[in-house]
């Protein structure tokens, strides 16, 4: 890897290294198991190098702050799509930073016009979708996916909702790198 894009990755590295092993929410997996399989969905869909790093960079937002992963439970939203893009931006290009910033829209976007979509949603992702805004209405569903980068940021939040699965075996995140080095 090239010292440049070595330098650009490091923090990105540092922070899977110093808060990864934190318990993801209150799903059973932890935030890097989490980024890993949402990663590992979308290189199994032989997506481009721009939308794996998004999806395994989705939630570094969560990782950004120290306000716990019951947040959700005191009535906080963290806002955590928004919290990583001042960061990510400097390095990647929107096809990365702006399905990140769309997907918890997407999710708002996805009960809106998929019939079982509510439904299968995790306990914890239903509490965070009302502080996050609630089911999006016809008219926001369709202004929402009519925005660059909005079916990238469906496609990964689709992925978000598998990725907490506790015993799915994922590569390590030294497989991702030279994807996300790719992506930069
Ligand atoms: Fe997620």
């Amino acid at each position: 890897m090239l010292p440049d894009a070595a330098a650009k990755i490091a923090p990105i590295i540092e922070c899977f290294t110093i808060r990864g092993s934190e318990q993801y929410g209150r799903e059973a997996v932890t935030q890097l198991q989490h980024a890993l399989q949402c990663a590992t969905w979308a290189e199994a869909a032989r997506q481009p190098p721009a939308l794996i790093a998004a999806c395994l960079l989705h939630d570094v937002g969560h990782l950004l702050h120290n306000l716990g992963e019951d947040a959700a439970e005191r009535g906080l939203d963290d806002r955590h799509e928004y919290r990583a893009i001042p960061f990510l931006s400097q390095h990647f290009p929107p096809a990365v930073t702006e399905p990140i910033r769309l997907h918890v829209n997407a999710k708002r976007y996805l009960c809106a016009t998929q019939a079982d979509y509510w439904a299968d949603l995790s306990p914890a992702s239903r509490l965070s979708l009302e502080l996050q805004g609630g089911i999006f209405s016809e008219a926001e569903a369709m202004d929402f996916i009519a925005q660059p980068h909005a079916k990238d940021a469906v496609q990964l939040r689709i992925w978000d909702d598998l990725a907490k699965a506790p015993h799915h075996k994922t590569p390590n995140l030294a497989h991702f790198l030279p994807i996300l080095t790719s992506a930069l």
